[in-house]
This record gives C-alpha cells, sequence and structure tokens, in this order.
C-alpha cells in the first residue's frame, strides 16, 4: 500500500471526543485518546501515542473547536500532525443516518444538512456528530471526511421488523419506525465471528449480543441484518446500564397523567435512571455481580432481569433466523462478564446452544470459542472495533472515489 494511508477516527459526543489514528498498512493505533468534560470545569485529555508514555493535560476546553485543536497539538508533538500528508480521511461516528444513509458517505454541505434534518430523531446524538465533522473540516478542509452511520447497518432489516404496528401516515410523518444502532459493531462482529468459524459471512446466521453501557442484539443472516433490538431511538430492547429497554408505552401515559410528570422528565428517567441503575442503584455490570455475590437482593434481581431480557431476544432471534450458526458475546459486558455470559446460555441445550465453564472463564482479548465441541451453535466472545470499521469504511469509500 503506498500513499496515505491513515485514517483519523472521531466520535464526538456532547461533552467528550474520542480519537483514534489508525494505520490500514495494518490496522495498528498509532495513537488514541479522548477529551472530556468539554464546555465544563475539569475538562481532561488523555493522549496515548502508541509506544510512548501517556499523557495528561488539564484544561478548560470551551468546546468541541477548542478540544479537537487540543488533540491536533499533541499529535503534532508525536509527528503526526493533521498536516501530515500520510492521512488519507478522517472518519466520523455519526449515530442517526435515517433511511437515506445506508452506506459510509462523504460529507459535503447537504450531507451535513441532512444529518442536521435527523436531528429530532436523535437529540442527543447527532449535534455533536455535525460538530465533530465542522471542527474537522475548518482544521484540514482539503481532506475528506467520512460520515459512518450507526444505523447503516440495519437498513437491510425487512419492513416488517422495521415498522411499529401504528397509523402508518402519522409513523412516516415524523419518521417513525425501527432503525437500530450500533451498527458499525454488530457489522464487524458478525463478520469476524464468521471469520472465527473459518467461514464467509455471506454462509452464517449469526445472533449478535453487544453488551455494553448501551446493549443491542442483532440477527443476521448471510451477512445481512434481519433484525435488532434498539428502534427509533437507543432506549428499545435489552435492560442497559441505565435504560430500561423494552417497556409498555401505558407507563409513559400513566407517569405523566397520573404521576405528574413530565414528558422530559420520564425521558430522563427511562434514559439515565432506569435499567441495572433504577433497579438496584449501579449501573456498572461488575458492581452489579458483586453485590450480588454478596447476597445482595436488589443487585441480584437486576442481574436476573438484565438476562431474563437478553435470553427473550436469543430465543426470539433464534426463531427469526430458523437456523442459528453462532452467537457472539461483544463489548464491555459481552467481552469481559462470564456470568452473564453462562447465565444467558444456561439450560438452552435443546436449541443446541451451550457454554464450557473452563472455556467461559478464559480472559482474552482475541476472539474465542466458548462452547464445547458438541456444541451445535458455536458460541464465542468476540471483541468489537468500532473504531477499526470505521477506519476501513472511511478508507475503502476515499480509495473508490
Ligand atoms: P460503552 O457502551 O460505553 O461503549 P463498553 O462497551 O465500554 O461501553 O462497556 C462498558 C461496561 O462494561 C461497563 O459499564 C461495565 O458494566 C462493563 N464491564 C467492563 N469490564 C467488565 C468486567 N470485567 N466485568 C463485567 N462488566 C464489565
Amino acid at each position: 500500500m503506498t500513499g496515505a494511508t491513515r485514517v483519523l477516527v472521531l466520535n464526538a459526543g456532547s461533552s467528550s471526543v474520542k480519537y483514534q489514528l489508525i494505520d490500514m498498512v495494518d490496522g495498528s493505533r498509532l495513537a488514541s485518546g479522548l477529551v472530556e468534560r468539554i464546555g465544563e470545569s475539569g475538562g481532561r485529555l488523555v493522549h496515548a501515542p502508541h509506544g510512548r508514555e501517556k499523557r495528561e493535560v488539564s484544561a478548560l476546553f470551551a468546546d468541541h473547536a477548542a478540544a479537537l485543536k487540543a488533540v491536533a497539538e499533541e499529535l503534532t508533538a508525536d509527528g503526526l500532525g493533521l498536516d501530515s500528508p500520510e492521512l488519507a480521511a478522517i472518519g466520523h461516528r455519526v449515530v442517526h443516518g435515517g433511511l437515506r444513509f445506508t452506506e459510509p458517505t462523504l460529507v459535503t454541505e447537504e450531507v451535513l444538512a441532512e444529518i442536521r434534518r435527523l436531528i429530532p430523531v436523535a437529540p442527543l446524538h447527532n449535534p455533536a456528530n455535525i460538530t465533530g465533522v465542522e471542527v474537522a473540516r475548518a482544521l484540514r478542509p482539503d481532506l475528506p471526511q467520512v460520515a459512518v452511520f450507526d444505523t447503516a447497518f440495519h437498513a437491510t432489516m425487512p419492513e416488517y421488523a422495521a415498522r411499529y404496528a401504528i397509523d402508518r401516515r402519522t409513523a412516516d410523518e415524523h419518521r417513525v419506525r425501527r432503525y437500530g444502532f450500533h451498527g458499525t459493531s454488530h457489522q464487524y462482529v458478525s463478520r469476524a465471528t464468521a471469520r472465527l468459524l473459518g467461514k464467509d459471512p455471506a454462509e452464517v446466521n449469526v445472533i449478535v449480543l453487544h453488551l455494553g453501557n448501551g446493549g443491542s442484539v442483532s440477527a443476521v443472516s448471510g451477512g445481512v441484518c434481519v433484525d435488532t433490538s434498539m428502534g427509533l431511538t437507543p432506549l428499545e430492547g435489552l435492560v442497559m446500564g441505565t435504560r430500561s429497554g423494552d417497556i409498555d408505552p401505558g407507563v409513559v401515559f400513566h407517569l405523566h397523567r397520573v404521576g405528574g410528570l413530565s414528558i422530559d422528565q420520564i425521558d430522563e428517567l427511562l434514559n439515565r435512571r432506569s435499567g441495572l441503575l433504577g433497579l438496584c442503584g449501579d449501573n456498572d455490570m461488575r458492581e452489579v455481580m458483586r453485590r450480588a455475590d454478596e447476597g445482595d437482593a436488589e443487585a441480584k434481581l437486576a442481574f436476573d432481569a438484565y438476562v431474563h431480557r437478553l435470553r427473550k431476544y436469543l430465543g426470539g432471534y433464534y426463531a427469526v433466523l430458523g437456523r442459528v450458526d453462532a452467537v457472539a458475546f461483544t463489548a464491555g459486558v459481552g467481552e469481559n462478564a462470564a456470568p452473564v455470559r453462562a447465565a444467558a446460555c444456561a439450560g438452552l441445550e435443546e436449541l443446541g446452544i451451550a457454554v464450557d465453564p473452563e472455556l467461559n472463564a478464559v480472559r482474552s482479548g482475541e476472539a474465542r470459542v466458548i462452547s464445547p465441541e458438541y456444541s451445535r451453535v458455536t458460541v464465542a466472545v468476540v471483541p468489537t472495533d468500532e473504531e477499526l470499521e470505521i477506519a476501513r469504511q472511511s478508507f475503502a469509500l476515499v480509495h473508490q472515489t
């Protein structure tokens, strides 16, 4: 590979920016880091150049522009500045691509305007993603900026899985449908799982369980997503760290009419004070498991509710796919919490699903099989790498245009 081979991946959140500089020759990280508490006191930049000491900068980062400028300075100090001719593109994680963006997309004014138009369906995420693009573009106006959408991989869901069973006209007028999220991770992990099985993605059916702070499950058939647990917003589906996941919409009416809560208060309740946190006061699965082991009843209930929902999706997507070749656990909880994996798969031998306790207990950063030899379905732990996937897709787009 010759010419510019590096991609800077930016993931801009409402008050943070995460970044990785990746060399596409071998996928290696040249640097990574994050800026936290942008626009607040106690701002912090942690910069980790590959093979060198990590550096920390504490400062007030007034806005995303100030934060990215500071990142650019750190990169320059390592000889990896944004002015480098080796930089091929900047790849941006953009959460909501609506119906229009189903592929990685070169950012133009028109594309930015469309991402802006989607803000009502992604009010927490798209504004920060847009800011990330604008600031990066100001720093290197000549460089291709590529948007990689969290929703894109799910665009193949059949209409009957994507539609809510509500009045069509109302739904269409407000663009209400199931979009799904974490798509970059589901795509990466479903392909990596096929590789682990030594097969082509087109040959295998995989259920991917992405269990991080947020969590979602997807059913992937022959490399194509056919259903996923998140919907119009990332609130639907699993019990998550702080989100309720599936809930009777009647709860919202009840809390509003009878409980007197405003719509904003209910939004905050379901997004930030529910899930594991709502059930037991802790949203970190490590803490929930530690307390449950000590006999704490609330933590045990939170763990059981989390696993119960997961099993419902596992069983449901088994039925959706008809034949399942692999179940893949990924993200913070999926990669690290052996008890969650064991509980999610317990008693499913009739479905061909089993977990070997010894293999499940192995700690490793590698993709690995945790089911016994005899298991018809391969159960695996497959570490996700959304940044590498964003970099790959951005690089591929720049090279084909
Ligand atoms: P995000 O959704 O923020 O990207 P991650 O995929 O990094 O989240 O997952 C973060 C979550 O992973 C933490 O909240 C924690 O509950 C869980 N986690 C991380 N390490 C462990 C571990 N060793 N055991 C159990 N859970 C873990």
